[in-house]
């Protein structure tokens, strides 16, 4: 019957074309959704060169599963080299406690903030407070000189409870609340970014004198936490009706500010913001305004093995070509570049079943450990972020089995890792995630009473000292660690 029909419908020319039009909407469907796995693919691969194998994998009784792409990805991904000497303090920690706890390499963010001033020297970073407000990092980062981007009333509260002074926070909010408006005007912080009609007159009504940065939109094609389609003006269509509207209402608006998107995998983003912030700072100089700041934003790679090399050379490229008849200040926004890399999650195995087939075979090994989407790991579900587990122990025998790593609660969705091959671990083994700095800790939770992971902060012994009175870290927490990070 369905042959018959098919024949009869080619036959006929008229009757062809509507089935010819849904199969291609079949086929676009189907484009759409091959590109959109190609991309996260290649995303996963680009993000796999950063980690580097630790074990071969010998997995012989469960060797069907290795054979579908995903798995042989996440395989290559799953192990990735950790120095001893983290490792030796990691092992330390685990063997007086049961609880998850997260470890920051303080030397490792020190070296970040040498990398950005070497290779964007002329570029002042405003630290991303919700990235990471741990208070040791704020503390650091203060004393390397950053300055802060605040999001709210609380973060610019804890930025100036440091002794920061106002004049070193952005209130890079393009929405705020009135009554945070009203406290960051009471405590100075005079810059704040705006993107729409309505937040204007709610400045001009309650901080009219403060120095605005307007947010345009100009997305990164690749990113993990896109931001267009929450913030941002269109530069070309909204940019010039916005400032009017400004300039109507005696309003002081300083530059323009954009964010490509964390976790930017188009380099070359960067280049076409820029391009798109001059032409509304020519814009701006025919209604009168005299801009003088710049603000490209976040979105810098942080994890361990990522470089600032080549965005710095498209950086400094399109500033050259686009601001340099300018005087202008140029700053950005690094969340994720400072914190990613220097934090580990540690968790503890405490539960496992063994999922068998008919015959009592084992196919797969689900491990349930202390902390779980809704502490640690909220990336894995809000931005399916795929996150990588490095047993702590060696396992010398190779066995490699088929496996999925659990949270701790009791919601279904509490799943840390899908599908990697892991060896075979006991309950009170340790797994550790290394990556972790960035938008974990701020976003962890106390659901089904588990508690918020502590955090152990390892540094070498000359930076202990140096910092003995800066960092406010209770000296049990502290580890020494003797060599300086890769
Ligand atoms: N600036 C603003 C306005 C942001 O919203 C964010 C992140 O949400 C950042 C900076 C930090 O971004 P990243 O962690 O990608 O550097």
């Amino acid at each position: 019957m369905p042959k018959k029909q098919y024949t009869t419908i080619k036959r006929t020319k008229l009757a062809f074309l509507p089935s010819v039009r849904a199969t291609n909407k079949v086929f676009k469907k189907l484009h759409k959704r091959i590109m959109k796995w190609t991309r996260t693919v290649l995303r996963r691969i680009k993000m796999s060169r950063f980690l580097k194998p630790r074990f071969v994998s010998e997995h012989k009784s469960l060797s069907h599963i290795t054979s579908t792409g995903k798995m042989r990805l996440l395989e290559t991904k799953t192990e990735r080299g950790y120095r001893p000497q983290l490792l030796a303090a990691i092992k330390d920690i685990t063997s007086c406690r049961d609880e998850p706890f997260q470890v920051c390499d303080v030397n490792d963010i020190i070296e970040k903030y040498k990398t950005w001033a070497k290779l964007l020297p002329d570029i002042d970073t405003y630290y991303a407070v919700k990235c990471n407000d741990d208070l040791p990092v704020l503390q650091l980062l203060a004393t390397l000189g950053t300055c802060f981007d605040c999001a709210s009333r609380e973060e610019i509260r804890k930025v100036l409870s440091l002794g920061i002074t106002p004049e070193r926070i952005i209130y890079a909010n393009p929405t705020k609340p009135i009554s945070h408006i009203t406290y960051a005007s009471g405590v100075g912080v005079d810059i704040m970014t705006f993107d729409n009609e309505n937040e204007l007159h709610k400045i001009y009504k309650c901080f009219p004198e403060s120095k605005l940065v307007l947010r345009i939109r100009s997305d990164a094609t690749s990113a993990l936490y896109p931001m267009g389609m929450k913030f941002g003006c269109d530069p070309i269509k909204d940019a010039p009706k916005l400032l009017r509207t400004a300039k109507s209402l005696g309003l002081n608006v300083v530059g323009v500010s954009f964010h490509v998107g964390s976790g930017c995998q188009e380099p070359a983003a960067y280049g076409r913001a820029i391009r798109a912030a001059r032409a509304v700072f020519d814009h701006s100089n025919t209604l009168g305004f005299k801009f003088s700041l710049l603000d490209i934003g976040g979105g810098y790679p942080g994890g361990s093995g990522s470089s600032l090399e080549e965005l710095a050379d498209i950086i400094k490229t399109a500033l050259k070509s686009h601001f340099s008849d300018l005087s202008v200040r140029v700053m950005a926004e690094p969340g994720s570049y400072y914190v990613a890399s220097a934090y580990t999650v540690a968790t503890c195995i405490h539960s496992i079943r063994n999922v068998v087939d008919d015959d009592n075979v084992e196919q797969h090994r689900m491990y349930y450990v202390n902390d779980g989407v809704f502490g640690s790991f909220n990336c894995v579900v809000t931005v399916h972020d795929t996150v990588y587990p490095q047993p702590l122990k060696e396992y010398l025998d190779g066995t490699m089995l088929s496996s999925s790593v659990w949270g701790p609660t009791c919601d279904g969705l509490d799943k840390i890792v899908d599908n990697a091959l892991l060896p075979d671990m006991q309950i009170g083994d340790w797994i550790l995630f290394g990556n972790m700095g960035a938008y974990s800790l701020p976003l962890v939770t106390t659901f089904n009473g588990y508690l918020i992971p502590k955090v152990y902060y390892v540094m070498n012994q000359e930076l202990k000292l140096a910092t003995k009175d800066i960092l406010s870290i209770p000296s049990k927490y502290i580890r020494i660690m003797e060599d300086k990070p890769k």
